[in-house]
């Protein structure tokens, strides 16, 4: 007999049961796998059902803007992962950071933003969110004495991304989370790059955690999608904005998503364990200048690391000897690695970050962000590392 429909069976049980398990709830048919609700609106019993309903009196379905029974099945799966009281699925990565911007915060609040975030995130606070009178202010992300010297009496939310794209430096969440609660203010963490499978920020203090599902919770490139995980309280305030504002997320992309959090541990620790052997050879290639890799004993964000995080991910970057041509030929001359902006794939990816993701930036903030352009990432996915070492060495070889 399954005991899936008991919650209470779930109760104490390691993350990697409630990766596979959590938030199922089986219909008559007795299917085993999560079914798709591909339906956009329900069906009441009868007048006074749809009336009860519609006020919230009952429970229950009404429209899948407001809920969808596979989405809330992924809702509760990462809210259980991440150690939550509830999560809410949204469109997209972005949707999710946006959701959590406007329903937390008011005019006249100000945000205290890492300089290191994902580069839309940047766009989404500096040029949208000012326009509604949020004031925010970019620190730099490891820098703790920055962030405490730009907290103002009206800071209502710190944001933070950790490890950072593409340098892999670590922010103190916990050190970040007393500030935050010294100030009266909410601590928001981008888990993107990590996943609970390697980091559970609400564990250290903070009080929201965001992800782009696109990335490692789906692990294969299929589809996008976001989650804003936290307790009660503020989590029923995003799901109202998301009802009236409309970002949520598709019932197929939950579905995917959920088969993607069965595996997640396992992928996790296989990027982590490829991209740490290709750290340390590609120290030890002739025409590499640095190599930035949290999993390295000289990286400065290691120790930090080691006890933040259970492993290091799959992220790291690289500067080759040169500049932005030696960085191209570099990466012209790979032929397995997939030249896109993307991560969190089981497709190993290569990028010019100068030139892309963080092409945006002024030539003086991109130096302040130690964004140089010799500077090379790989999103290492799940091929065999040595078939990368050989596609990495190309990139060698077809240095001039
Ligand atoms: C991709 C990404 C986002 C945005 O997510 P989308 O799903 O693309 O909207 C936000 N934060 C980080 C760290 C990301 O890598």
């Amino acid at each position: 007999m399954s005991d899936d429909f008991e919650p209470s069976a779930l109760d104490g049980v390691h993350q990697d049961t409630l990766a596979v398990r959590a938030g199922i709830s089986r219909t008559a048919e007795g299917e085993h796998s999560e079914p798709i609700y591909a339906t956009s609106s329900y069906v009441f019993d009868n007048a006074a059902d749809a009336a009860a309903r519609f006020c919230g009196d009952t429970p229950g379905n009404v429209y899948s803007r407001y809920t969808n029974p596979t989405v809330r099945t992924f809702e509760q799966r990462i809210a259980a992962l991440e150690g939550a009281e509830a999560a809410v699925a949204t469109a997209s990565g972005m949707a999710a950071i946006l959701s959590t911007c406007m329903a937390l915060l008011k005019y006249g609040d100000h945000v205290l933003c890492s300089r290191d975030v994902f580069g839309t995130t940047t766009n989404l606070f500096g040029k949208y969110l000012v326009k509604f009178g949020v004031e925010v202010t970019f620190v730099p992300l490891v820098d703790l004495a920055q962030w405490r010297a730009a907290v103002r009496p009206n800071t209502a939310m710190l944001f933070v991304e950790t490890p950072s794209n593409p340098l892999c430096e670590v922010a103190d969440l916990a050190l970040l989370s007393a500030l935050a609660r010294e100030n009266d203010s909410l601590l928001v963490v981008d888990n993107c790059f990590c996943t609970p499978a390697l980091q559970t920020p609400l564990a250290l203090g903070a009080d929201i955690v965001v992800h782009s599902a696109t990335k490692y919770l789906d692990g294969q490139g299929r589809c996008v999608g976001g989650a804003v995980v936290g307790s009660l309280q503020p989590m029923d305030e995003v799901l109202t904005f998301l009802r009236t504002c409309g970002p949520t997320m598709s019932a197929f992309n939950a579905w995917v998503f959920l088969k993607g959090l069965e595996t997640l541990r396992l992928r996790m620790e296989a990027h982590s364990r490829s991209a740490l052997e290709l750290a340390r050879w590609l120290q030890q290639q002739p025409a590499v200048e640095k190599v930035y890799y949290a999993g390295l004993e000289d990286h400065p964000g290691h120790d930090l690391a080691c006890r933040q995080q259970s492993a290091f991910g799959g992220v790291l970057s690289f500067q080759v000897k040169g500049g932005k041509e030696q960085a191209w030929q570099f990466i012209d001359a790979t032929r397995i690695l997939s030249l896109t902006a993307n991560l969190g794939d089981a497709k190993s990816t290569i990028v010019h970050p100068a030139t892309t993701t963080h092409g945006r930036l002024s030539a003086e903030n991109r130096a302040a962000a130690g964004i140089t352009d010799n500077l090379i990432r790989v999103a290492v996915g799940l091929e065999h590392v040595d078939d990368l070492k050989v596609d990495l060495q190309r990139g060698f070889a077809g240095l001039s």
